[in-house]
């Protein structure tokens, strides 16, 4: 590789026909960092501001050979898993990462859209939770898919405290507990936990409906990794990402439901 090379990081990911989420904002996310972007499609989503329209997943083996394709070839640094429709797909890409065993793998654990749209099957979480949150160098839910995860509510501040250490329990090897899905005043607080340190990143709460920040977080952070900063700090700078991204964004359909600006 030459020095001016970028890294490459891969996404394995839904795909969003809107190209507002999936891995159409996390390619986006991985070019503004300057890393080259690979991706392996889990589902394709038929979608545009308004909502999903329908779900394809295409065959296992199939998957399996988009993932083998990239290992095959590229040095990986960096792996963000987003949308895993089904509890076969999680089955197929742990055994992956298992084998392939990437340096750094940043988990969102994708559930429900904003649009409301189902995009993991319930019988999907019991994999998740035991295939998958022990290969997380990172785990990204906000607070609904936390609450899934654990079984339990999350309504305060003490209680995203608990449910970050939980979640470190359950095998991840950090978690951002997202919180703007809670109220704590005009703010939103992000909580990192690692087992070791603990972070707030708090940041301004912007009154926009906004479309695929959780994919571009994740993605911003995979590819902070890949330039070597150390997970809280990627952290800290994806999520100033985010808020760039919002302050910058716009509305390319015919809904009120903004996209992040990457450029
Ligand atoms: N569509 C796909 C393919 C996604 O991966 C995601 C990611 O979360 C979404 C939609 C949901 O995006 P949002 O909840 O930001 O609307």
């Amino acid at each position: 590789m030459s020095p001016s090379t970028p890294v490459s990081a891969l996404t394995i990911a839904g795909s969003d026909s809107g190209g507002g989420a999936g891995i159409q904002a996390d390619l986006k996310a991985f070019a503004a960092h300057r890393v080259h972007g690979l991706s392996a499609i889990t589902a394709l989503t038929a979608q545009h501001t308004r909502g999903v329209t329908a779900v394809h997943v295409p065959p296992l083996e199939f998957l399996r050979a988009q993932i083998d394709a990239c290992f095959d070839d590229f040095d990986i640094h960096a792996v963000k898993l987003g949308m895993l429709a089904n509890a076969e797909v999680i089955h197929l890409v742990a055994d992956a990462l298992e084998q392939r065993r990437p340096p750094q793998i940043v988990i969102d654990p994708v559930m429900v859209a904003t649009s409301g749209a189902k995009l993991l099957e319930d019988s999907a979480l019991r994999a998740m939770r035991e295939r998958l949150l022990p290969l997380a160098t990172l785990l990204t839910p906000n607070t609904p898919e936390a609450e899934l995860l654990l079984g339990r509510s999350i309504n305060n501040a003490d209680d995203a405290e608990d449910a970050a250490a939980a979640l470190l329990d359950m095998g991840a090897g950090a978690v951002l507990l997202k919180g703007g899905h809670l109220l704590e005043g005009s703010r939103v607080i992000d909580r990192y936990f690692d087992g070791v340190s603990r972070e707030e990143f708090s940041h301004v709460r912007l009154p926009v409906d906004a479309h695929g920040t959780g994919c571009t977080l994740a993605s911003a952070i995979a590819a902070q990794l890949c330039c070597g900063l150390s997970l809280a700090n990627a952290c800290e700078a994806a999520i100033d990402y985010v808020a760039r991204g919002l302050q910058g964004g716009y509305h390319p359909g015919r809904s009120e439901v903004m996209v992040l600006d990457h450029f």
